[in-house]
């Protein structure tokens, strides 16, 4: 990539996204509610059990101009767009973000916390993962926390996790997706003791929508 690319890549005006769609969102507190999705490629995380494996490695998805991403955007009748990945966070959403709330469009982003935040999202849905975990200031800042939970050492982590976000901040236990049918029962039980946490399907999947 020459020097322009890279600072156009720099300022966010440039993004390697992997694919752009439009429908419902299937996790977590907007679950749903129609929305585009935006997924950028790229995550250096790692988790194990990723179902998105594709999107590790940004390379793979020439950079893209952000304008012609939000034009798109703005075409649906939502007015709503999920940021998600890989790790979103990886670029400068600051671009994008701006693009899409000048035209009346709710951004909600999908994060790990492991990078530090750009844009100004109406909604962070906080996703921690052990191999990195989050920033402190996602603690602070995230409205809905997301623990995956694919053995019973995870409701640790998620008990970790709670403790750190604010007041107010929504709780959820969503199984992985491969082991869900040995946590769906756990995940019931322990909600059923603590009911601060509410599950979270990833109903996408069960409807067969992307
Ligand atoms: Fe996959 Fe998300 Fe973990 Fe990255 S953070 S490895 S995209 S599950």
């Amino acid at each position: 990539m020459d020097n322009t690319a890279d600072s156009l890549l720099s300022e966010g005006k440039l993004l390697p996204v992997m694919e752009e769609f439009y429908t419902l969102q299937g996790e977590g507190f907007n679950t749903g509610q129609a929305a585009y999705f935006i997924r950028i490629g790229g995550c250096d995380v790692g988790c194990s059990w990723c179902d998105i494996r594709e999107s590790w490695d940004a390379r793979l998805y020439p950079p893209v101009n952000t304008d012609e991403v939000i034009a798109r955007a703005v075409q649906y009748p939502a007015k709503a767009v999920v940021i998600t990945g890989g790790e979103p966070l990886n670029y400068n959403l600051g671009y994008l973000s701006q693009g899409l709330r000048k035209r009346g469009i709710k951004i909600f982003i999908e994060t790990s916390g492991s990078q530090p935040l750009s844009g100004t999202p109406d909604w962070i849905c906080l996703s921690p993962k052990k191999n990195s975990p989050p920033l402190d200031d996602f603690f602070l800042k995230a409205d809905e926390l997301k623990v995956i939970i694919r053995d019973a050492d995870d409701f640790i982590w998620a008990e970790e996790n709670m403790k750190k976000v604010r007041m107010g901040c929504r709780l959820y236990l969503q199984p992985e997706w491969s082991q869900r049918n040995t946590t769906m029962p756990l995940i019931i039980s322990y909600i059923k003791q603590n009911p601060r946490w509410v599950i979270s399907l990833q109903s996408h999947k069960y409807m067969r929508i992307p």
